[in-house]
């Protein structure tokens, strides 16, 4: 994710909001006034549930050295601006998610010895994660790109899963989100998470992406996927015009192990989509 001035993302708060997440406002606005009980409960076991899974892979040292200021300060701003529309609640729920994703690019950039930068929140955009240092080859950034929505996508099933066997709206709802936004970030354009993976199994596919993501366009009108389009396109350009020797000669298997993980990932996300909706 890049910035944009501060007049854009101004005017894109509430579009984004729309058209990306869209079919939440109703389920949520029902949650709200009928089981705010139940849901603030609900809400504490998988807070409590998140924590436990943190420490139970010995993750909390890791943890600390990511956390710093900048992450917990726009974490809060992020909380506080999805709060006023959706509830605080569903905020918080919401910006812990989209925090465990990060988190899966941090440890893949751990395992793969790339220096990762603190998580940083941006209201009504998202959230990033900066790489500092250029990774070895496509398959490490494919890697480093596939782990975040890995890791948010297990944690997006295990809200929804809590969220059927509690029979508890909030948790589907916020399920729900997680899916889409993790589906989001497969569009396979650059700089989405999706157009660094499909870097490394063929660059034709980097066509096909980006058809997908002007019919997508033209369905959601949405002005963050705009962006998305544009910055993609002058990557791609970039990537074409000066290649890195070496950076795309993969061997066959790894390509297709890419593939494949990437198609089982889109797949799973899709099979899910109308689960909590
Ligand atoms: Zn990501």
């Amino acid at each position: 994710m890049t910035n944009g001035s501060e007049a854009e993302r101004r005017s894109r708060e509430v579009e984004n909001l729309r058209a990306v997440y869209q079919s939440l406002q109703h389920p949520e606005a029902q949650a709200r006034t009928r089981q705010s009980h139940r849901g603030k409960a609900a809400a504490g076991v998988a807070v409590a549930g998140l924590l436990f899974l943190l420490g139970k892979a010995k993750f909390l040292g890791f943890l600390a050295g990511v956390l710093k200021f900048k992450t917990l300060a726009t974490m809060l701003l992020s909380i506080g601006a999805y709060a006023i529309e959706w509830g605080w609640l569903f905020a918080l729920g919401f910006v812990l998610l989209m925090f465990v994703h990060e988190m899966g690019h941090a440890i893949a950039m751990r395992a793969e010895g790339i220096p990762a930068g603190a998580p940083v929140f941006i209201p009504f955009v998202g959230a990033f994660i900066a790489m500092h240092g250029q990774p070895r080859d496509a398959a490490v950034e494919a890697r480093v790109a596939i782990a975040g929505p890995v890791v948010g996508s297990l944690a997006a099933w295990a809200v929804l899963g809590a969220g059927l066997a509690l029979e508890q709206r909030l948790l589907l709802a916020l399920g729900h989100t997680a899916v889409l936004l993790n589906l989001f970030n497969l569009v396979p354009v650059p700089p989405l998470d999706g157009g660094r993976i499909a870097g490394a199994f063929t660059r034709t596919y980097w066509v096909i992406g980006y058809a997908l993501g002007i019919v997508a366009l033209l369905v959601t009108w949405s002005p963050l996927l705009l962006i998305v389009l544009v910055v993609g396109l002058w990557t791609l350009v970039q990537r074409w015009r000066n290649p890195v020797p070496g950076y795309d000669s993969l061997p066959p298997r790894q390509r297709t192990l890419i593939a494949l993980a990437y198609a089982v990932l889109v797949t799973g996300l899709v099979a899910t989509l109308s689960v909590g909706s």
